[in-house]
């Protein structure tokens, strides 16, 4: 049944648990939410207590089915806590959604030092595919599940000043199709979503005014930015039964911007 609450008109997730990562701000509270209205339970989590508490407050004055805590995805305590608490909690776990990204270089790509390249691969890979792999063996106990990554139309064609950021993004495509052989077997689907440009604060230089908005959008074929709630309604779409033939994909919503590599 839906609930008179919800915005949204499907309720694909209804008993299912779900963690979004980097999820009290921007498109990862748009999934979380998203998921929330559709039936799931959400965990959300991101570095800040302050940020946690708040996006809680805020989807729970929604009616939705969320808890928060703490989770900075490059700390392994702070994954394993998350994947184990979030089990504990709403006894067992069927979606994922590795969201949190980094980007500590903005310049040319021959002007990034070790560390910076260090830091990018190691939130925006590493312990992306680490966070997931801790979590495949709860959903394997649930029969299946579904995993999605959030990569970046950069990873397509590289933004020029956040060159190595785009490649660390170009790498999650590979991922999700090396994934698929073994989690094939054990009925989970691993997917990305590969946004263009999109209203939050990560990208607020782009449209902090008219002027520089309107000149960023004159690039992009629909000739606007997009919001968060287009990332989430692709998200629940992939992690629901609509989408259960689809495994090793990435889709893209970039307003008609180019995608191939
Ligand atoms: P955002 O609005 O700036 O939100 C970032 C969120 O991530 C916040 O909740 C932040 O909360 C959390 N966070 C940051 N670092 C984290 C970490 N190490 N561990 C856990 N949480 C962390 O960013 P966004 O634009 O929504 O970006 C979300 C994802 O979309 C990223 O993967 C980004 O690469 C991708 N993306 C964005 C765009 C775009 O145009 N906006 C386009 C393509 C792809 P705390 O500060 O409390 O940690």
């Amino acid at each position: 049944m839906m609930s008179s609450a919800s915005p949204f008109n499907a309720r694909r997730l209804e008993g299912k648990v779900a963690i979004v990562t980097a999820s009290t701000d921007g498109i990862g509270f748009s999934i979380a939410r998203r998921l929330g209205h559709e039936g799931a339970k959400v965990m959300v989590s991101s570095r800040k207590q302050k940020n946690v508490d708040s996006a809680v407050m805020q989807l729970k004055k929604e009616k939705l089915d969320v808890t928060g805590m703490v989770c900075h995805v490059g700390k392994a305590d702070d994954r394993s806590k998350l994947i184990s608490e979030t089990a504990e909690k709403y006894g067992g776990i069927d979606i994922i959604v590795s969201n949190a990204a980094a980007n500590p270089h903005l310049g040319q790509i021959l002007d990034i030092n070790e560390a910076q390249w260090d830091k990018i691969f190691d939130i925006n890979v590493k312990s992306a595919f680490f966070l997931v792999k801790e979590a495949i063996p709860h959903m394997e106990k649930r029969g299946g599940g579904s995993v999605v990554f959030v990569s970046s139309i950069g990873g397509y064609n590289p933004f020029e000043l956040i060159a190595p950021y785009s490649v660390s993004k170009t790498a999650l495509f590979g991922l999700v199709k090396g994934l698929v052989p073994q989690l094939s077997s054990m009925n989970i689907r691993v997917n990305a979503i590969a946004p263009g440009i999109i209203k939050t604060s990560f990208s607020s230089a782009l449209w902090h005014d008219d002027k520089t908005e309107k000149e960023v959008a004159s690039h992009i074929p629909m000739k606007r930015l997009g919001v968060p709630d287009e990332c989430a309604g692709a998200v629940a779409f992939l992690v629901s039964d609509d989408g259960s033939f689809i495994t090793g994909e990435t889709i893209v919503m970039a307003g008609g911007v180019s995608s191939r590599l």
